[in-house]
């Protein structure tokens, strides 16, 4: 090797030179670079690059992991919060616990809207290369919650891929595939089988770097995640497969290295994923945004204009209805959640802004005038 460097312990997790760089200042600070594994609350564990042996020293691989306490990061934006997949600089030395200082900047983030009265983000998992979606073939798949799935993948900023799991048990799994091939322009449709181990392999090659992996619960993730990392890391409960309730019970670690290189970030069973707005998803849907873009008018609405390419494609069949409707009722969601998240923002302006004005009164520099 000419390189005399050797690589950093942490370069399996990802960790960059460029990183490195961003951190410079915080090393100089005595804190040390490390990767969040698991998140509790006001608590979480991080991967660190390890100095010797100790009591959590991970014997061999040069890493260890630390429990660290998260209130010096805290924010009042849940998005904002430490999540697994972060960087972040900790305080080995501090007591009672060691102490996360600081996050640093995400690359790519997984977000969805939490269901429920706050339309909030939740972040699933940060600085991903790849979001792999898993959905299972034991029952026809739902093409609506896939393009979702999609478009929540291409916004989180990383490239998805999509795992067409328990192949073994579809009847046409090629024929499965190309339908859903169909909705995903510009993504992998892979069957996968853990049963016959068909296209583990393939698979396992697909991935390099980071990558999160989210489904429905049931849909064969905590077997993915066991075939791939080639332990038993998850239990996975043998349920009622038809309702396509599986169940697992995850192990203490999110964060997962993988025996290839990389790690595989777990993400809790969704039952649905709301969208936190932004771009994504005319990326899941560029076929439909292509076609749009041929309308004669710029501003065609699609219903009754002459010239429209969309309605052209609804009548002959290439853009069908399901595809069109689909698109269009993640339009609305997307709009309702950027104007919700919009006048929350305004709000907290003028909150801010209101707290300003009476600290200048306060002050006395109003009254000077
Ligand atoms: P999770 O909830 O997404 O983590 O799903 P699990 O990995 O727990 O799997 C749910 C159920 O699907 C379990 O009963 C698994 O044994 C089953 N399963 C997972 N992968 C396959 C597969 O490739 N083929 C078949 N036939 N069953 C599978
Ligand atoms: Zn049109």
């Amino acid at each position: 090797m000419s390189d005399a460097t050797p690589a950093h312990p942490l370069a399996g997790h990802g960790w960059t030179p460029q990183l490195d760089e961003l951190f410079a200042p915080l090393h100089d600070a005595g804190l040390l670079p490390g990767r969040i594994s698991r998140v509790d609350r006001g608590r979480c564990d991080v991967v660190v690059a390890d100095p010797g042996s100790g009591p959590d020293s991970d014997t061999g691989s040069g890493l260890r992991t630390l429990r660290a306490d998260t209130a010096a990061v805290h924010d009042p934006d849940p998005v904002r919060r430490p999540c697994t997949g972060d960087w972040a600089a900790v305080d080995p030395a501090a007591s009672p616990l060691p102490v996360l200082a600081a996050l640093l900047p995400r690359r790519t983030a997984v977000v969805r809207v939490t269901t429920g009265g706050r339309s909030e983000g939740q972040v699933l998992a940060a600085n991903v290369d790849t979001v792999l979606i898993a959905v299972s073939l034991a029952a026809e798949p739902d093409l609506g919650r896939i393009e979702r799935f999609l478009a929540l993948a291409w916004e989180s900023g990383a490239q998805p891929l999509v795992a067409l799991t328990k192949a073994d048990l579809a009847g046409d799994a090629e024929h499965i595939r190309a339908d859903v091939a169909a909705v995903a322009p510009g993504v992998t449709v892979l069957p996968v089988s853990a049963v016959t181990g068909g296209n583990m392999e393939v698979l396992a090659a697909c991935l390099s770097g980071s990558t999160a992996l989210v489904g429905q619960s049931g849909a064969g993730k905590s077997t993915l995640v066991n075939t791939l990392a080639g332990a038993e890391l998850m239990t996975v409960r043998h349920v009622r497969d038809r309702d396509g309730k599986g169940r697992h019970t995850t192990t203490t670690r999110e964060l997962i290295p993988l025996p290839g290189g990389g790690v595989l970030i777990d993400t809790p069973g969704l039952r649905g994923v709301g969208l936190y707005g932004g771009e994504g998803l005319g990326q899941a849907f560029s076929d439909v945004e292509q076609l749009a873009a041929e309308c004669r008018f710029d501003d065609c609405a699609h219903g009754t204009e002459p010239g429209c390419a969309v309605n052209a494609a609804l009548a002959d069949g290439t853009l069908p209805e399901r595809r069109w409707d689909s698109y269009r009722r993640l339009r609305r969601e997307n709009a309702w959640i950027e104007a919700r998240s919009d006048a929350r923002l305004a709000a907290e302006r003028r909150r801010q802004w209101k707290v300003l004005q009476k600290s200048v009164r306060d002050s006395g520099v109003i009254r000077r005038r």
